[in-house]
């Protein structure tokens, strides 16, 4: 069996990986038309910030180890052009035909602009990274501008003020992160106006005009489709690449995984697109599997994600209470603040929201904002979510206490039993 994975990052090299593990006769192959492979784009802000001091660190495993440890070949510089499934094959920017029996597209998404001056950035690409830091050693700018306020833009936002820079961040909504929650927005806007962001809400900007010495456009991503749907892929409601629950596009024989493609949400049941590493990751497990002849489902996305902003813990999962409203749930919310360990422990203090519907008790989602607290409720929370359970099935769980971690009600039990209260 011929297996050909295009993309050679997250979902590609997970696909590639698993298949390899299930069928050890297989040829695979993996193509990328980058020069670099295996690399977390996760870590580029702090690259910025200068936690990392070189791409390399970003790199988690080396090519030799997918091509000797894993028997898995590996082709950089190899853009594919063309998808021909009637015939089973691929071409490549050379004009280089390459025959598959089987194919995972894991081609990721890429910036939605294109920027036209020489002082905007992007942070999306390997190339990106190194550019943005190239000019920031060169030209030592003292005024950055950020076009975005997604987790991208407020980590690097976060990222240029730490190095010293007068940032201003623009975003054209009134809410940050995608949330559309006016709470957690607030509380974000305080933290980064605490470290001296200036917070433009509501104020679109033109990358290319907007005045600052450089300029970071995170104004979103479109995933990389194009090749594919016209090879016959249907698209799904969100634009991004239709998939059923095994990651097979409607090309038989052709799956996807990663920012390419959309999910099922496992709280709406409606077909999303949030790209994430966790989410390409877990989706090239299973695009690999199915492509190396198993029937494995993939059970859907919550859209749990966990992000720094100036030192604040964001971690957010499941529905906001507008966002449920919208899904035709009755949602109904509680805030609570709680420290997250004993105050002799110099406990800080987190902040958790639940949302649950009214009529059912089923928990919808939340959010958790704090220090080092924020990962373990979040994803407890991700946990319920994925059981179906109810508020009362959350107040009643068994949770870990000591007084270096946590406290005896945990924040997240708290804020469950207020929420029961209210229903
Ligand atoms: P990609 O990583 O985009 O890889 C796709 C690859 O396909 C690329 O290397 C591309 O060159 C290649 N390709 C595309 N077209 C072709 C073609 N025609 N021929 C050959 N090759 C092709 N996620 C988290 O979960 N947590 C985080 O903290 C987080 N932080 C992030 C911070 C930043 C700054 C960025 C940019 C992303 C972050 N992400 C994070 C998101 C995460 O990096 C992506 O979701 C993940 O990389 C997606 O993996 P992928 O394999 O689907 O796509």
């Amino acid at each position: 069996m011929k297996l050909v994975v295009v993309g050679g990052v997250a979902a590609g090299l997970s696909a590639a990986s698993r298949a390899r593990r299930l069928d050890p006769a297989a040829e695979i192959l993996v193509l990328e038309k980058g020069s670099r492979i295996s690399w977390g784009a996760c870590g580029l802000p702090y690259l910025i910030e200068g936690q990392v001091s070189s791409m390399d660190e970003l790199v988690v495993y080396p090519r030799e180890f997918f091509e000797k440890e894993r028997n898995i070949r590996i082709r950089t510089q190899a853009e594919v052009t063309a998808v021909r499934h009637g015939a089973r094959e691929l071409i490549l920017a050379n004009g280089e035909r390459i025959p598959y029996d089987r194919l995972v597209w894991a081609a990721g998404a890429r910036p939605a602009h294109r920027p036209h001056s020489e002082r905007v950035f992007h942070l999306h690409s390997d190339t990106d990274g190194e550019r943005l830091n190239g000019f920031l050693e060169r030209e030592r700018p003292r005024t950055a501008a950020v076009v975005g306020g997604g987790y991208i833009g407020l980590e690097t936002a976060t990222a240029l003020r730490a190095r010293g820079l007068m940032v201003r961040l623009f975003h054209d909504a009134t809410t940050l992160l995608n949330r559309e929650d006016a709470w957690l927005t607030q509380r974000v806007v305080e933290r980064l106006e605490q470290c001296g962001v200036e917070v433009r809400l509501n104020e679109p900007a033109d990358p290319d005009r907007v005045e600052a010495d450089v300029v970071i456009d995170a104004t979103g991503l479109r995933p990389n489709v194009e090749i594919l749907a016209e090879a016959g892929a249907a698209l799904g409601r969100t634009g991004a690449l239709a998939v059923d629950e095994y990651q097979e596009t409607s090309l038989r024989g052709v799956f996807a995984a990663g920012d390419c493609c959309e999910a099922r949400h496992i709280v709406s049941g409606r077909a999303v697109w949030i790209p994430l590493g966790t989410t390409a990751n877990r989706m090239g497990r299973v695009a690999g599997a199915n492509a190396a002849g198993r029937r494995e489902r993939f059970p859907g996305v919550a859209g749990t994600s966990i992000v720094r902003v100036a030192g604040l813990g964001v971690g957010v999962t499941g529905l906001s209470q507008q966002q449920a409203r919208r899904e035709g749930f009755s949602p109904v919310e509680a805030v609570i603040e709680a420290r997250e360990r004993a105050r002799y422990f110099f406990g800080r203090r987190l902040a958790v929201q639940l949302v649950a519907d009214r009529t059912s008790g089923r928990l919808l989602g939340g959010a958790a904002l704090g220090d080092q607290g924020v990962l373990a409720r979040i994803d407890t929370l991700a946990a319920a979510l994925a059981a179906r359970m109810t508020v009362e099935d959350l107040a009643g769980l068994d949770l870990a206490y000591a007084p270096p971690y946590s406290t005896v009600m945990d924040p997240l039990l708290v804020a469950a039993q207020q929420l029961l209260r209210m229903l």
